[in-house]
Order: structure tokens, then sequence, then C-alpha cells
């Protein structure tokens, strides 16, 4: 880039003579490498500075450099402003690509249409680039009939006319018919292939898009990311680190941007820290730049992964930040229980002059539920609507339920709750019944788990809730009653699930896993530091378990959950002294809570859990949240 503002400075001081070099040859050359190197506005600077008589070439290079960099609306209104130009060259099929291109990227139907009209008229519909991005656009824009009628009339037909059908027939839903064409093409390339993976992995039929990954005669880094990108969105978030470990072993292959943004949500959602380091020096390492979804991509995994501090460095290092970006920073601090810097840093989103988005207020809320701050809770609540006309979503209704509920206002809450102006979910009812359980109110409790079973027949956690009600009241024949109604619905719950990574790898375990290698090990380590807990003072919570079972299986049970198996299982492999760290999918249960704290205090290691709502830091025996999560 530098030896590029050398050549523009010498074209500024030293214009060439008129009749030896045309201006426009060099600017069409700068702006071309501007485009391949990302810098599109750069482009538009040259063109409008050093030329006064832009010819063809010099606007198509600059709608090129535009479409390229995904500059949707400059492409078009570039191509505005040509068209309405005096003496302006008139389009040609060049210009016609990129604009359409733009278009595409924009889904626009009604500016497609207005330049499909100036193809017509400007003579270019025969030409086949023109002809395949204007099927590519219909197909964007949900107009197939017109999209297969252009197909159709196509005289010559090219590799990419057809992979423009196979991607139409995925993007209209349609992949068996996509997967026909793709069998019946005389020839295939790269595109082909990439295609009909992403096509499959979009309806998630992984197994159909693996198989013609593993086929594929070669693969290049756009086919790696599809499978990647394929299993991050279903939520194959262990298929997809595997994946990418493999594409780290393949020779010549680079890896970019758009591979790492498939696989950073996946280290985030596993809590594959290690791996998300990795991809953060190897940015680095590359010079690669942090653009909005990279920068976006890395924080969040960083928030994610209980490092906020690094999230807020990844944050500060980005050039452009939009309202996702602040969402991230205020969202991980919520999670890790800082409410007031999550204040904070709302308040220097908006000194930025940028709006907060209903995932803003969601992020404000949690970390007003965290630290139990009602007040401030409800002054967000209200000032959402008031204040920025976003209007408040079942999740916020959740969220504010669930604050006064934890904080023992449930008359308010139940009060909120008949307020809604939508129906009340499974969610916002079991928020309140989570505030009859801590403050025993059986009354309200029985009325609400009456709603919760209207709406979800088979809802589990309602009949243990209940049951705990009447347990913790010694009410216990309606306990025992509910735990019938239980197993005659035969409700499963859904299973607690825990991970952690070691050496790279994610292990997962679920509640009373024997299928850990190291199973052996585990158990005898469980039973080890339960027996030192015990003489620390620890008593397992066994009220919580509803089973109707004598207090030694009650004690087996929960010495079982998951989140122990993966602490267990993280002192044995990990050298004294390191941290471990924990991601579940449910709520930490109270045993598991205690219980925790005091191994964090006999092994003298912090341990760090993320469980569905919040980051808990365990440490000398106490924890971050202080108990109230
Ligand atoms: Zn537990
Ligand atoms: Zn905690």
């Amino acid at each position: 880039m530098r030896h590029l503002y050398q050549i523009q400075t010498q074209l500024v001081t030293f214009p060439p003579p008129h009749e030896s070099i045309n201006p426009n040859m060099i600017a069409v050359k700068l702006i071309g490498v501007c485009g391949n190197r990302a810098n599109a506005r750069h482009a538009a600077l040259i063109f409008t500075h050093h030329l006064t008589h832009p010819n063809i070439f010099a606007h198509n290079a600059l709608l090129k450099a535009f479409a390229q960099n995904n500059e949707w609306s400059c492409t078009i209104s570039h191509f505005n402003t040509q068209l309405t130009t005096p003496h302006a060259p008139p389009p040609d099929e060049y210009t016609f690509t990129s604009v359409i291109k733009a278009c595409s990227g924009l889904a626009q139907e009604r500016e497609g249409q207005k330049v499909h009209c100036f193809v017509t008229k400007y003579g270019c519909e025969s030409n086949r680039f023109v002809r395949n991005s204007l099927v590519d656009l219909y197909f964007k824009v949900g107009d197939f009939e017109i999209a297969h009628k252009l197909f159709d009339e196509l005289l010559v037909r090219d590799v990419v006319s057809w992979n423009t059908l196979v991607s139409g027939y995925c993007l209209s839903g349609d992949v068996d018919k996509a997967r026909s064409v793709f069998d019946g093409m005389a020839e295939r390339n790269l595109v082909s292939w990439s295609t009909m993976i992403a096509g499959y992995a979009k309806f998630g039929n992984l197994d159909d898009a693996r198989k013609l990954f593993d086929e594929m005669p070669e693969r290049n880094v756009v086919s790696w990311n599809a499978m990647i990108a394929g299993y991050a969105q279903n939520e194959k978030y262990g298929d997809a680190v595997d994946l990418f470990c493999q594409i780290q072993q393949q020779k010549g292959l680079v890896i970019n941007a758009v591979t790492l943004v498939s696989v950073l949500p996946a280290c985030a959602h596993l809590g594959a820290l290690d791996l998300g380091k990795w991809i953060d020096r190897f940015i680095r390492q590359n010079k690669m730049a942090l653009g909005l979804f990279l920068g976006n991509a890395l924080a969040d995994m960083y928030a994610k992964c209980g490092c906020i501090v690094d999230a807020r460095r990844v944050f500060d290092a980005m050039q452009e930040k939009d309202v996702i970006s602040w969402n991230i920073i205020i969202t991980g601090l919520a999670m890790h229980g800082h409410a007031n810097e999550a204040f904070s840093c709302f308040r220097e989103m908006l000194e930025h002059g940028m709006m907060p988005s209903d995932i803003t207020f969601m992020g404000l809320l949690t970390a007003c539920t965290h630290a139990g701050m009602v007040d401030k809770g409800l002054e967000y609540f209200h000032m959402m609507d008031r204040v920025y006309g976003i209007s408040p979503k079942i999740e916020h209704y959740g969220c504010l339920v669930d604050l006064l509920s934890r904080t023992g206002r449930l008359d308010e809450a139940e009060k909120l709750i008949s307020s809604m102006p939508m129906k009340p979910n499974v969610i916002v009812w079991g928020a309140l019944l989570g505030g009859c359980r801590t403050y025993k109110d059986a009354e309200r409790g029985e009325r609400v788990v009456q709603h919760i079973l209207e709406l979800q027949p088979s809802h589990s956690g309602s009949y243990v809730y209940l049951a705990n009600i009447y347990a913790s009241m010694g009410r216990l024949d309606d306990a025992a009653k509910c735990r019938l109604r239980m197993r005659d619905n035969e409700i499963m719950k859904t299973p607690g699930c825990s991970w952690i990574e070691v050496d790279n790898t994610v292990h997962e375990f679920f509640m009373g896993d024997l299928s850990h290698p190291l199973s052996d090990k585990i158990y005898s380590m469980i039973r080890e530091l339960i027996s030192k807990m015990k003489l620390a003072g620890y008593k397992p919570k066994t009220d919580l378990v509803t089973h109707n079972v004598d207090e030694e299986e009650k004690e087996n049970a929960l010495s079982t959950h998951s989140e122990k198996l993966a602490v267990a299982f993280g002192l044995i492999s990990t050298s004294e002294g390191t941290t471990i760290r924990i991601v579940k999918n449910l709520r930490v249960c109270n045993d598991c809570h205690d219980a925790i704290k005091v191994i964090s205090d006999i092994v003298r290691r912090e341990i760090i859990v993320r469980d569905r709502s919040r980051f808990h830091h365990f440490k000398n025996g106490r924890c971050s949240c202080n108990d109230f999560w």
C-alpha cells in the first residue's frame, strides 16, 4: 500500500504529459490495486481527484473495486451518478456485472429490475456474464420464475451458469433439485462443489455435505470454509473445531478471515480458549485486518471464554465498530457480573453516537439480574421504549420477571406478566416459579405450574420445582405425587452436559458418564475429593434430588453431575495451579456450586464455570457471583 501512495504522489506532483500517457490508464491500475487490497474508499479518492474525464475503464475499475469489497450501496450510487453525468461514457457489460452483483448483495428487487431495464436498453442482455449475474440476482431476491426463464434463454451455458442454477435451487430450498443439476453437470469446478456443500449444510443435512466434501477431487480454502461454517451453523461445534484442526495441517492451504469467522463461534460455545488464543496469534502474526466480522467474532470468543479483558483489547483495536461489537462487550461484562462496568460501557456507547438495540438492553437487564439491582433494571426496561422506541420483547419481560422474582418481589412479577402485550411463555413463567421456590410461596407456585403445564404438558422443570417446594416445606406426600405425575408422563430432563478443553481437545461429560477413557481415574478423584470436602465441612445438598432414593444413592447422583466430572478430569489432566475452565449447558446446581467452591480451596486452583446464564469464578472457597445466580 505504501508503494501505491508513492505512485499516487508522483501522479499529483508530476502529471504525465497528456500525449504520452493517459492518466486514465494509471488510475485504472491504481484503483484495481486498491480494490484487491480491500481499500475501496481509497479507490474512490483516486477516481475523484485524479481524473477529469474518466473513461469507461476507470468507471468499471471503481465499480469493481466497490463490488469486490461488498460496498454495495456505493456501487449502485456510483452507477446512478455515471448515468446522470453529462458526457460520461455509457455503461457496458463490465459495468453491469458489478452493479447487478451489488443489487444481489443488497437483495434489492426494485433496484435490480431498474438495472435490468438498462441492461436491455444498452444491449447487453445476451452477454453471458451479465446474464449469469441476472439469474443469480433473481434467485437472490426470490423471483425464481424469472431466474429460470433467463437461465433457459441462455444460448451458451458455462460452468458459472450451471453453478448459478445450483446455488439458486439451494436458495429456494430445493436441495434435491440442486443436487440433480449438480450431478448432471458436464464440468464442475471448486465453486460447484462448495455451493452444493453449503446448500446441504444450510438445511442441516451435514451427512450429505460431508460426503461431498470427502469426495471432492481437490479442495481449496472455500470448500473447507463451507464445511466448517456448516458444522458451526448447525451447532456441531466439536466437528467444526476438529475440521479446523485438520485444515491447520493442510500444506499449501491459506486460512483466511472467513475460516476464522466460521470457527470462532464454535470455540466460543465450547469454551475452547486455547484454540481461540491460537487464532488470535495467527491473526497478529499474519497481520490480518481486524475487520468488523473477524473483530466481533474474536471479541465474542474471548467474552464467552471468560477473558473479558482480552475481549476489550480486541474491541479497542477494531477500526470500525458496530452495535454488535458494543453488545458483545456489554453482554460479556454482564455475564461476568460486572454490572457497573456494563452500565458505564453503555454510557460510552451512547457517547460514541451508537444507537442501542434490543440486545443491548438484554445485556443491561442481565447485568441487573446478576447483581440483584431491581430498580436499575426497571429503569432500563422503561428506557427502552420511552427513550429509544424499542418495544420490549418477550426475552426482556422474562429477564425483568426473573429479576423481580429473585429479589422476592413476586407480586410485582406476577402483575408484570399479566400486563405483557404478548402471551407469556414457559421461560417467563419459569422465572416466577424460581422465585416461588426460593421464597417458599407454594400457593403461587401451584398457580404458576398450571400455566406452564397448559403451555407445555411435558415441562419437566415445573414438576421438579414444585416437588422441591413441597419437599422443602415438609409436604412430602405432595412432593411424591408430583414426582409420580412426572414419571407417568415419562418426562426426561434435558441432560446436563459440561465441556472442558485440555491440550486442544474438547472433552464432553454427561451426568454419570462412564464413557471417558480415563473414567476410573476420574471417579477415584471424585471419591478422594468428596472425603476431603466432607472434612472441610461440605454437606451434599440432597434435598434437591427428587428421586425416591435413600441418602447414599442421593449423594452418588449428586457426585456424578457433569460439572463435577469435568472438574475431576481437569484436575487429573492439567498441571498444578492451572486454571480449570468449564462450560455447562444448564444452570449449575446448588450442590455443584457449593462443592466447586470447596474444591477450589482444597486444590488451590481457580475454577471458572460458564453456565447457561453467567460466569462463576471460584477461588479460595468463594465464587464471584456471591451465591447470587
Ligand atoms: Zn450439580
Ligand atoms: Zn457462582
